[in-house]
């Protein structure tokens, strides 16, 4: 059985999917795989540097991502060109990593956490969708806290997405993380439950 996972920005997607493989889970972390296809000797980093120049190396040959970033956030065009080179390899390597689990054990259950997945249009790659939810005010707390942002700097970067509302609205499965994690636990535990895995 396989489940995307998605949610706002510092919605809680981490620590929900690790509640669920700490129960059995298998995980496809889509943030592992976008650093991966940037990794030395990848097909999609010499991509890139055809396409950017090799200033974009560091002298070791990794990805200098400060440089790249330069490059894109300041030229639509030039990320949308690194988005063509990049999510198509993604999404190949996604669907590959979720397919052979589930031939290796169909009755385990694979979250798939994407935290872009409505915005790539990644919607029909799922039968079922979690959202991991947490309020606007919450959402920016923790931002904020973590990344070490001004409110300012948190409500860009929530901005730049599709709303947690609007999300929660699609999800087929809703786990709220504004409050204390053991009232996460104890949703993770009644969704296990409901999808038959106990
Ligand atoms: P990202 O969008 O960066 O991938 P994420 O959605 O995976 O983030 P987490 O990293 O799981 O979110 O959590 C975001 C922050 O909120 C972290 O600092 C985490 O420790 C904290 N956090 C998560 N859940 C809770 C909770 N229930 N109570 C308090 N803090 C929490």
């Amino acid at each position: 059985m396989i489940i995307g996972l998605t949610g706002g920005i510092a919605s809680g997607k981490s620590t929900v999917s690790a509640l669920l493989v700490s129960k059995g889970a298998r995980l496809v972390d889509a943030d592992v795989i976008a650093r991966e296809v940037m990794l030395p000797g990848h097909e999609v980093l010499a991509a890139a540097v055809k396409q950017f120049g090799s200033e974009i190396l560091s002298p070791d040959g990794t990805l200098n991502r400060g440089k790249l970033g330069d490059i894109v956030f300041q030229d639509p065009a030039a990320l949308q060109a690194l988005n063509n080179l990049t999510h198509p390899a993604i999404r190949r390597e996604i669907k590959e990593r979720m397919n052979s689990m589930e031939e290796e054990d169909p009755k385990k259950l694979i979250i798939v956490d994407i935290p872009l997945l409505f915005e790539s249009g990644l919607e029909n790659m799922f039968r079922e969708i979690l959202v991991v939810y947490v309020p606007r005010e919450v959402q920016i707390a923790r931002l904020m806290e973590r990344n070490g942002l001004s409110l300012e700097q948190a409500e860009a970067r929530l901005h730049a997405q599709m709303d947690i509302e609007a999300k929660r609205n699609k999800a087929d499965y809703i786990i709220d993380n504004s409050g204390e994690l053991a009232h996460t636990e104890q949703q993770v535990a009644v969704l296990w439950d409901r999808l038959g895995l106990s």
